[in-house]
């Protein structure tokens, strides 16, 4: 199937009462893992890449890997930039083929978030790419100071949320609610009347970012309240590193790069596996 747009798997994805899980990756094997667990659980799936890993894999490369992958398979994917940092990072990534793009203006006054994400929406949407906002900034859990890792995490206000929305034409925005980046110090708390009424005063598709970590219930608990994307990225990379650590440890002076990281990817398809599972996509492609 070939690559659609993330309003289109979204959309389907909030009617249908599921998620669809998006993944964040940089290199073959990352890539291959994810899309063949999809297609194994025959479930829609976003594989997103941020600026350093463009930069890491080039944009046109990225975009030309996941197409060749995805059109021999019976599953929807999309292809996103993740946290796009500047207009122009983020209308470049259109010059490569992304079917959707985020610009991330959270750590902007509102009105300036507002201004250009709109501009990003009107380049975007001329040329039939989705749009996903960020409203109040989503911290970093790993590096807030031990103990306090929740005095990194922001609360989105509702009121600034509805007015995003109505005013920069987004399909989907990203709200922090009590969620954060990297690995939980403390399980995560999710304000879930925070998220009731941004849902009920936007009603677009909510993106959850810092999936990692977030219990299986709480992430089933926010996709029945209209979170319909879910980011993931940590947990990938350190269930493939562990592995790839353990498997270099078995076998010394063993130079077959192919051989070492096979494990690797079969690791990550166990653990895309596992976060579709939780995003109830399964069999929903
Ligand atoms: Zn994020």
């Amino acid at each position: 199937m070939s690559i659609v747009t993330n309003k289109e798997l979204l959309d389907r994805a909030k009617a249908g009462h599921y998620a669809v899980a998006a993944f964040n990756t940089n290199n073959l094997e990352y890539i291959q893992a994810i899309l063949t667990a999809a297609a194994d659980l025959k479930s829609p799936v976003i594989v997103e890449a941020a600026k350093s890993e463009i930069d890491y894999m080039d944009g046109n490369v990225f975009v030309a890997i996941v197409s060749i992958l995805a059109d021999k398979l019976a599953i929807p994917v999309g292809i996103h930039l993740d946290h796009g940092p500047t207009y122009e990072e983020t209308i470049r990534c259109l010059s490569y083929g992304f079917k959707s793009v985020m610009y991330d203006g959270s750590a902007l006054p509102l009105a300036e978030n507002i201004a250009i994400t709109k501009e990003v929406v009107r380049a975007a949407h001329a040329c039939g790419v989705s749009v996903e906002g960020e409203v109040g900034v989503i911290g970093q859990a790993a590096d807030g100071p031990e103990g306090k890792a929740n005095d990194m995490i922001g609360i989105a206000n509702p009121g600034e949320c509805e007015r995003f929305v109505k005013e920069s034409g987004v399909d989907c925005f990203a709200a922090a609610i009590g969620n954060a980046h990297g690995i939980y110090k403390r399980k995560p708390e999710l304000r879930y009347d925070v998220l009731a009424e941004i849902e009920k005063k936007t009603g677009v598709p909510l993106v959850l970012h810092g999936g990692t970590g977030i219990p299986e219930e709480d992430l089933r608990k926010a996709i029945n309240m209209g979170v319909s994307k879910i980011n993931f990225s940590t947990v990938m990379r350190k269930g493939g590193i562990e592995v790839l650590a353990e498997t270099l440890k078995k076998n010394p002076g063993d130079w077959d790069l192919m051989k070492m990281l096979t494990p690797t990817k079969e690791k990550m398809i166990e653990i895309a596996k596992q976060h579709i599972i939780m995003c109830m996509s399964d069999h929903k492609a």
